[in-house]
């Protein structure tokens, strides 16, 4: 097995993508009207959950073209919620978490998202990989968002041994300085959309693949 070094690899990522962006949001031009404040990276993310990219996306234009603030939100019908946020699936689940999610913002926190994970975490749909990309994407924290690809390319390069997301946001806290957290989720989510795909990883295109342990077991033999 092969000596890994996180920062190299997240170095060599750096240079191929850009600096990554929250779920849905793309970071390409598109959709630019979207901030990425505490409020946007909140809704979208929650969103984002067990659907793809280009739905959230027309799910989060759909919702902030009429909606745009937590407490625009938190006083919409419910109803015209969950029909605005259709096309990013389970609408009756992740509409009523909005409206309920930005109802507890407005009345407990004035208005105001909290930056603590805790607090985060507390809210309706709100895991700790939702409250890491508020944290990373909005506050500037460091803050290791564990997403799918996350999870499937640290444990393919072999830089965790985990069975699930939480335990692989742990497992790479413990391998990675502070301050290059947030670059994990940039990084290894662009890889894995463009070339680290889920079910056929395109390893001969892979600047990484001297260091991923799948690549060195599997593939050369
Ligand atoms: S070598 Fe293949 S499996 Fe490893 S990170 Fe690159 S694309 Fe993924």
């Amino acid at each position: 097995m092969v000596k890994k070094d996180i920062c190299q690899i997240l170095n060599s990522l750096s240079k191929e993508y850009d600096r990554g962006a929250y779920p849905g949001r793309s970071s390409e031009g598109l959709n630019p009207e979207w901030e990425c404040d505490p409020f946007h990276v909140l809704i979208a993310t929650i969103l984002s959950q067990r659907t793809r990219d280009d739905n959230t996306r027309k799910a989060s234009d759909n919702l902030f073209s009429k909606y745009n603030s937590i407490n625009e939100i938190a006083s919409a019908d419910p109803e015209e919620i969950i029909e605005l946020v259709h096309s990013a699936g389970f609408p009756r689940q992740k509409g009523t978490a909005i409206v309920e999610c930005c109802k507890v913002l407005r009345d407990r926190y004035d208005g105001v998202v909290p930056y603590e994970t805790d607090e985060l975490i507390s809210l309706p749909m709100v895991g700790r990989k939702t409250a890491a990309c508020v944290r990373s994407y909005a506050m500037g924290i460091p803050s290791i968002c564990v997403d799918t690809h996350v999870h499937r390319i640290s444990n393919l390069m072999g830089l965790v041994k985990t069975k699930n997301a939480e335990e692989t946001e742990f497992a790479l806290m413990r391998i990675t300085p502070r301050d290059r957290w947030s670059d994990i989720n940039r990084y290894f989510v662009r890889h894995g959309q463009v070339v680290c795909l889920p079910n056929h990883p395109r390893c001969e295109r892979c600047s990484v693949c001297s260091m991923c342990d799948y690549y060195i077991k599997v593939l050369k033999k």
